[in-house]
């Protein structure tokens, strides 16, 4: 079995010296069916441009990839802030309870847990309350843990680099550079 190939031009590349062509591909036999994609047909386009998945347009690289880099920079900077969070948590005095569901009933109103009562009995088998707690980003102690143990100055500085990466994300992904490509 094989594949009839047949192309046709549907645009010129963003440099003008090539082509955007769109590949029809139909099997010679009844089982497979026929499909189409879109090829940059020029050598200096397809190094900085590539074509979306599905076809619908062509996405300049260095603006793509300078939008995922920032993405990946906001990401660090919210790990950064949870780090921070989670490494004060273990010097915050915890009240201590009677029984285990008053403790999860803590953590979970605390935001410091997010699992099943069933859950957190299974993990406080062999861990302790304050092992357990993972504090996040929105979490509602958050406030109180700062107040307490946690330095002001060093959380809002983490704050407010990861707003601003946050923006940044935000322009750059703006930033991508795209040209629709014509249905046919
Ligand atoms: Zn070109």
């Amino acid at each position: 079995m094989g594949w009839e190939i047949y192309t046709h031009d549907i645009a010129d590349c963003p440099c003008g010296q090539g082509k955007i062509a769109r590949e029809h591909h139909s099997p010679d036999n009844p089982w497979s069916s026929s499909h189409e994609s879109v090829e940059i047909s020029c050598t200096i386009c397809e190094k900085s441009w590539q074509v979306s998945y599905g076809g619908s347009e062509l996405v300049e690289r260095a603006s793509r990839n300078a939008s995922r880099e920032a993405e990946k920079a906001y990401e660090k900077s919210m790990n950064s802030i949870s780090d921070y969070l989670n490494s004060i948590l273990s010097e915050y005095p915890l009240p201590s309870f009677k029984t285990q569901k008053e403790e999860f009933a803590y953590l979970t109103q605390a935001g410091l847990y997010d699992g099943k009562i069933g859950q957190y009995r299974y993990a406080r088998r062999d861990a302790e309350m304050a092992d357990i707690a993972v504090v996040r980003i929105d979490s509602l102690i958050v406030p109180k843990l700062i107040g307490k143990v946690g330095n002001a100055d060093s959380y809002n500085a983490l704050l407010l680099q990861s707003q601003a990466a946050k923006k940044n994300a935000a322009d750059k992904a703006l930033a991508v550079k795209t040209i629709k490509i014509p249905s046919k």
